[in-house]
C-alpha cells in the first residue's frame, strides 16, 4: 500500500483484485459547526471560508471513502476519475480491503461515535451491486462492537442502467434496515438540462430522475433517517429552485450546496466557484430561493487545505500519476 499524507488524513493506493490500483481515503473532519450552514439543524452562521485547523479525534468522527470501480466511464467534465480508465467495478473484497486497510491505519481508535462510509473516491457506485452487500457486511462486523456507521452512495443518476430503480430501491432498504444510518445523495449540480448534458453526458435528464425517484420512493414509507439529497456543486449554471419544488417532494428531499472541487478537469474546462472558498456570497441567493420553496438546506464548504490535498470528490491522484506516466 502507497500511503500520502495530507492535512487531514491520508490518501492511500493499494492493488485491487484486478491488478489494478484503487484509491481510498481515510480523513477527519473540522466539525459541522465549523464548515457547514443549516437553518434547520440550528447552524445559521454564514461561513465565509473554513481556516483549516484541528479535526475532530477519529473517535468521534471518521470519513473514509473508497473506489467502487477501477476508473470511471461516466466522463463527467469535472472529475478526474475518467483519466485513471474506464469505469471497471471493484470487487467485494476490493470494497472490504479498502476499509479494511483505512481502518488499520488507526490501531490506537478501538471504536468511532461515526464512521461515514463514502462510495465516492473512483466509479459511479450504483454500476456496482457489490457496494450494497458490502454495506451490509460492514454494518454486521462494525455495528455489534458498538461503532456508528454511516455508508453513503452518491451517484450521477446514470442513463442506461437499467437496475438503477431496483438499485435505489434496494439502498433505501439498507437505509431503513440501519435505522435511517445510511445516506443517498443524488448529484443534480444544475437543472439546466443543456449545461448537464455537457457536464454529465451520461446522466439521466432532471425530469427522469424526478420520476424514476416518484415510483421509487410512491410506494413507500418515508425512508427512516436523513432525507435524500439533491446535491448541487456551484458554477455558473442556473439552479431553478421552482423547478426542483415541482420535480422533488420536500417530504422526502433536502439540498445541499457545496463549491465546485478545484479539479484539474474543472481547473481546464472553467467549472470553479468563484469565492465560494472564501465568502459566503456565492451560496446565498440560491439557498435563500431553495429555502423559500420549502427545502431544508445544507451549505457544506470544504477548507483550501482540504480542496489543495485532493481530498474533495472528483480529484484522484492517480489520474495525476497517469499522466506524469504519460509524459
Ligand atoms: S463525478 Fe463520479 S460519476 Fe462522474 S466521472 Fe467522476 S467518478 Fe465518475
Amino acid at each position: 500500500m502507497r500511503k500520502y499524507k495530507v492535512p487531514t488524513g491520508d490518501i492511500c493506493i493499494i492493488d485491487g483484485e484486478k491488478g489494478r490500483p484503487l484509491e481510498f481515503l481515510s480523513i477527519g473532519d473540522y466539525g459541522k459547526e465549523k464548515n457547514m450552514k443549516a437553518d434547520f439543524l440550528g447552524l445559521s452562521d454564514e461561513i465565509n471560508g473554513v481556516p483549516h485547523g484541528d479535526i475532530l479525534p477519529l473517535k468521534e468522527k471518521w470519513v473514509v471513502t473508497i473506489s467502487s470501480q477501477y476508473g470511471c466511464s461516466m466522463n463527467c467534465s469535472f472529475c478526474d476519475v475518467p483519466k485513471v480508465g474506464a469505469g471497471i467495478n471493484a470487487t467485494y473484497t476490493d470494497m472490504l480491503n479498502q476499509v479494511h486497510h483505512a481502518i488499520a491505519l488507526h490501531p490506537e481508535v478501538k471504536r468511532t461515535n461515526r464512521l461515514n462510509l463514502h462510495y465516492a473516491r473512483m466509479g459511479e457506485p450504483t454500476w456496482n451491486r457489490d457496494v450494497i452487500l458490502s454495506a451490509y457486511t460492514i454494518a454486521d462486523i462494525l455495528k455489534p462492537k458498538g461503532w456508528g456507521f454511516h455508508p453513503v452512495v452518491s451517484t450521477m443518476m446514470p442513463k442506461n442502467n437499467k437496475d438503477l430503480q431496483s438499485y435505489i430501491s434496494n439502498w433505501l432498504d439498507l437505509k431503513d434496515e440501519l435505522n435511517g444510518e445510511a445516506g443517498l445523495q443524488l448529484s443534480i449540480n444544475t437543472t439546466s438540462d443543456e449545461v448537464r448534458t455537457e457536464t454529465m453526458p451520461n446522466a439521466m435528464s432532471i425530469r427522469d430522475i424526478s420520476d424514476m425517484m416518484y415510483d421509487i420512493l410512491a410506494f413507500r414509507e418515508v425512508p427512516k433517517g436523513r432525507k435524500i439529497t439533491l446535491n448541487f456543486a456551484l458554477t455558473e449554471a442556473p439552479i431553478d429552485a421552482k423547478l426542483l419544488g415541482m420535480l422533488f417532494s420536500k417530504r422526502h428531499f433536502i439540498c445541499k450546496i457545496t463549491p465546485m472541487h478545484n479539479t484539474d478537469a474543472c481547473i481546464k474546462n472553467g467549472l470553479l466557484t468563484d469565492d465560494g472558498y472564501d465568502s459566503f456570497y456565492p451560496y446565498k441567493e440560491v439557498e435563500k430561493a431553495l429555502k423559500d420553496e420549502g427545502f431544508d438546506v445544507i451549505v457544506f464548504i470544504p477548507s483550501h487545505e482540504e480542496d489543495n490535498s485532493k481530498i474533495t470528490c472528483g480529484n484522484v491522484i492517480l489520474a495525476t500519476e497517469k499522466e506524469n506516466q504519460n509524459g
